[in-house]
């Protein structure tokens, strides 16, 4: 049984270095340390090698059995729930509407990001399918069994959406291929869009058309860092980690070209040393050019070499979340944006009223993804408790009620005085 609830942790709203956002000094990766030679590729898995029998769910006192996609894939906490598989409630949402599932191997990911669970150096502490990612377990599953299921409900199915997560393994090119044509060979676009999060590193144009011939409805690149420099730093030479910024571009040019306008976009986290100019002028890039931005609040995830790093504080985090859905869906432009000497958001550019209107019907706060069912701005992927604790809640997976607005406000600096 398992149960995503608020904790008793005091809020984040204050930082431990004193300020309303994440400077670049204090958000430094550690370094990863050395992997005993038997633990490196998912030796212990492939010895051990224990048949998989079904569903497993991440259990550090057994051996996790050898388990290998396409055959099996691993999927969020919440979307097993949904799907009817785990027990368990969410705090405040009764399901997500989006179906993530993510490669899995005994090899694991073999990139080295600094802020993620799933990454390489933690090979000597635990095994792959036993890794947190964005905070909660995710259950490997039989990928036939998951159709089954959805394909059974049809019309009815919860879930606005699929998507697959590819890591870096010599595999997952191939294996999303496989996994994208056991779904659509049963369940229609129309009732379940795919969206695939991609991984560059190992693709080439022509994979990316493939995909798209297949079927797939929207393809996102997660560049995660906002710059060069913090991407270098997190996720390339400075972590010993293969990816490379120019790579992630050539292919999210690559899929700009062949899903068009607002099929394609970047994963982007906010907080991880970038200033909040930054941060907008890549969303304001990014919708220049027809892209969609999905942005994530760091979070130190447990085990990742980020993981004794402040949270982004919500003032930060709130002002980017706004700033982004003014430009991508109100058209606002960032020049029309005032920013301080430190990069933070000091006028949105619009008039109050206007401000206090989109701050009021709390979507600009609501998780940003794919787009789902409900309307454009509302995304399927709703990643409940994935970029915090419930009790200090980032990205809404819900609608936000009148008191959470209250709460932004507060966040924001910006009260609203009834005279
Ligand atoms: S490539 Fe993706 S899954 Fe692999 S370590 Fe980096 S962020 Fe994690």
């Amino acid at each position: 049984m398992s149960c995503l609830k608020p904790e008793n942790n005091a809020p984040a709203d204050t930082s431990p270095h004193g300020l309303d956002f994440n400077p670049v000094d204090v958000m430094q990766p550690r370094n990863p340390g050395q992997t005993p030679k038997a633990y490196k590729n998912g030796g212990r898995v492939k010895s051990n090698d224990v048949a998989p029998k079904g569903m497993y769910v991440p259990n550090y006192n057994i051996l996790t059995p050898n388990m290998r996609s396409p055959e099996y894939v691993q999927m969020s906490t919440a979307a097993a729930i949904t799907l009817g598989i785990m027990g368990g409630k969410m705090y405040r949402c009764s399901c997500t509407r989006c179906l993530n599932l993510l490669l899995t191997y005994p090899e694991g990911c073999r990139a080295n990001c600094a802020y993620c669970g799933l990454a390489r150096h933690r090979e000597s502490e635990r095994d792959y399918a036993d890794r947190n990612f964005i905070r909660v377990d995710w259950p490997a599953v039989p990928i036939d069994q998951a159709v089954d299921i959805v394909a059974a409900d049809g019309e009815n199915t919860p879930f606005h959406r699929m998507c697959i997560s590819m890591i870096t393994h010599p595999n997952s090119d191939q294996d999303t291929v496989t996994v994208l044509k056991k779904w659509t060979d049963r369940i229609a676009p129309e009732t379940v869009p795919v969206s695939i999060l991609s991984n560059p590193t190992t693709m080439e144009r022509a994979d990316v058309e493939q995909l798209h011939d297949l079927g797939a409805d929207i393809f996102t690149v997660a560049l995660d860092a906002v710059t060069p420099d913090i991407f270098d730093r997190t996720r390339g030479s400075g972590v010993q980690s293969p990816h490379s910024w120019k790579k992630y571009w050539e292919i999210m040019n690559d899929a700009r070209d062949i899903f068009g306008h607002d099929k394609f976009g970047a994963h982007i986290i906010i907080g991880m040393g970038e200033t909040e100019y930054e941060a907008l002028s890549l969303v304001q890039q990014l919708t220049d050019i027809g892209g969609q931005s999905h942005m994530f609040c760091f979070f130190p995830e447990k085990g990742s070499l980020m993981d004794h790093l402040p949270a982004t504080p919500r003032d930060q985090w709130r002002r980017v979340q706004l700033g982004r859905y003014l430009i991508h869906f109100c058209g606002q432009r960032i020049d029309h944006m005032t920013f301080d000497e430190q990069g933070r958001v000091i006028d949105f550019g619009l008039p109050k009223s206007e401000v206090d209107t989109i701050i009021d019907a709390g979507i600009a706060f609501r998780t940003s993804g794919c787009p789902g069912k409900f309307r454009d701005d509302v995304s399927a992927c709703d990643r409940p408790y994935g970029d915090s604790p419930p009790s200090d809640i980032a990205s809404y997976p819900f609608q936000p009620n009148k008191k959470d607005i209250r709460k932004f406000r507060r966040q924001l600096g910006m009260p609203k005085h009834t005279n």
